[in-house]
């Protein structure tokens, strides 16, 4: 696919259409979809910057490539006056009082958002469906979850309601339902992007990334949502990625993770065309395809995870008592006020991992588990040193199975947390991964070192055209 973006900004400054009409039109559609991928529409203002730029176009102006082009947000990121609810209904009525950084530079990009996406409540999940607007349905078969938690944002760019979306990556939550739904997503490297103004899930691995039809598209989104932010002091600055200069980055040296695929959770589907995406890739002119040898098992990695985001989401969330933030359920006392907004207004899964959470970093417990997991983080993320010595890129598939049908994942947690294997570790090892909706029935991951976020993005760009 060519850039979406790049057409769109074309046919606006050849007056083929009005951006006015382009915005109408990509309302409308999401007005109508019966996905749940909506949790608000953003129409009033959308159409008045619409018009603003129409008339520029009009007075003979230039006008930048991201200018009038709708996109969408997934709900989690501050927009400045408008509902910023992470499908909670705890924050249904929380009107953001500033907006994040990376929607700010779309906004002085003059792209336009239309709407605030549908997702898994504050970021858990790996189906949009623990969610208060409804469980957000596949774009492909609408009887099969979205994935998640970015799921909203991924229907809504493979059914073309939006050019592109902009969504939250703490543990694949933009990879796998880009996987799920046959488009194209990036959680870049942690802090290239901003977090400020993100909701914070787990705040150590939490990535702002783009969804889109296009590598193409990745790039010019990613360039302009990047840099360094003295709110975020752990984001940095970097260079632009021009999807031109792609193709003169020669990838030769490609690993996979021989654990990943000699694993009994792999079902035969996605083992058999992970294996043929493999073939591809040795045969291609130059390149060498590098199996790696011990790496951890996937239910280590899974386990190392979970205990570091429950952990880092607990205490996050805790602020969310009923007395700054959203709703409040008034009791007797403030202890009880506590205890019942919290209860009635987050969501189970969001209290398992709440439970969870705080029982991990409890005296007595933390030592043993919390501290353990930090020390296999380190593990994890020395290994990554000393595998991309040797390797430029790691290929691999984005999920073990298929997607689930609605309604299985809500039933059994422990699967869906295992349904992360493949995208947690590279995660807790803060590496730019980009997926492409090609090479097996939920897509191929491509994960570069960190700060090597062209990398990724040139091999996904050289995939896509032999898968
Ligand atoms: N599925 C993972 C989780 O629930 C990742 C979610 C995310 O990246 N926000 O933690």
């Amino acid at each position: 696919m060519s850039s979406a973006i790049k057409s769109l900004h074309q046919q606006l400054v050849k007056r083929e259409i009005t951006c006015q009409a382009l915005v109408e039109k990509h309302l409308k559609t999401l007005k109508e979809n019966t996905h749940h991928t909506v949790n608000l529409l953003l129409e009033k203002q959308a159409l008045d910057k619409a018009k603003k730029v129409d008339q520029k176009i009009n007075s003979g102006q230039s006008i930048g490539l991201l200018e009038g082009i709708p996109f969408g947000v997934k709900d989690v990121f501050m927009l400045i006056d408008t509902f910023t609810t992470a499908s909670s209904d705890l924050l249904k009525q929380y009107n953001a009082p500033y907006t994040a950084t990376a929607i700010q530079k779309l906004l002085d990009a003059g792209a336009i958002p239309i709407v605030k996406e549908n997702c898994d409540s504050f970021g858990h999940g790996s189906s949009s469906e623990n969610t208060v607007f409804g469980a957000v349905k596949n774009a492909k078969d609408t009887s099969l979850v979205a994935g998640g938690s970015s799921g909203g944002s991924a229907v809504n760019v493979a059914k073309d309601y939006t050019v592109f979306s902009i969504g939250g990556d703490t543990g694949g939550s933009i990879r796998q339902p880009s996987g799920y739904n046959k488009i194209y997503g990036m959680k870049p490297s942690y802090g290239r992007v901003s977090r400020y103004g993100l909701m914070a899930y787990a705040s150590s691995t939490d990535c702002v990334g783009p969804l889109t039809t296009s590598i193409e598209d990745l790039c010019i989104v990613l360039n302009a949502i990047s840099g360094k932010d003295t709110k975020d002091q752990t984001s940095y600055s970097s260079d632009s990625i021009e999807f031109e200069d792609l193709s003169s980055q020669k990838i030769k040296k490609v690993g996979y993770y021989k654990d990943f695929i000699d694993n009994t959770a792999i079902s035969d589907q996605v083992k058999k065309d992970f294996l043929q995406t493999l073939d591809k890739i040795k045969r291609l002119p130059d390149v060498e395809l590098i199996a790696i040898e011990d790496f951890f098992p996937t239910d280590v990695l899974v386990a190392t995870y979970y205990t570091i985001a429950m952990a880092e989401t607990a205490s996050n969330l805790s602020r969310l008592d009923g007395t700054n933030y959203g709703d409040r359920v008034s009791k007797d006392s403030l202890k009880e006020t506590y205890s019942v907004t919290r209860s009635e207004k987050f969501s189970q899964e969001t209290k398992r991992r709440i439970v969870g959470g705080n029982q991990i970093l409890s005296q007595g417990f933390s030592d043993e588990v919390y501290t353990k997991a930090l020390r296999l983080r380190d593990q994890l993320i020395a290994k990554f040193n000393q595998d991309f010595k040797d390797i430029e890129v790691i290929v691999s598939p984005l999920t073990p199975t298929s997607p689930p049908k609605i309604g299985k994942s809500l039933k059994d947690p422990l699967q869906m947390y295992l349904s992360d294997a493949y995208t947690v570790g590279f995660s807790l090892g803060k590496l730019p991964c980009v997926t492409i909706p090609q090479g097996t029935v939920t897509g191929v991951q491509i994960t570069a070192p960190r700060k090597a976020d062209a990398k990724a993005l040139a091999f996904a760009n050289v995939l896509k055209e032999v898968l």
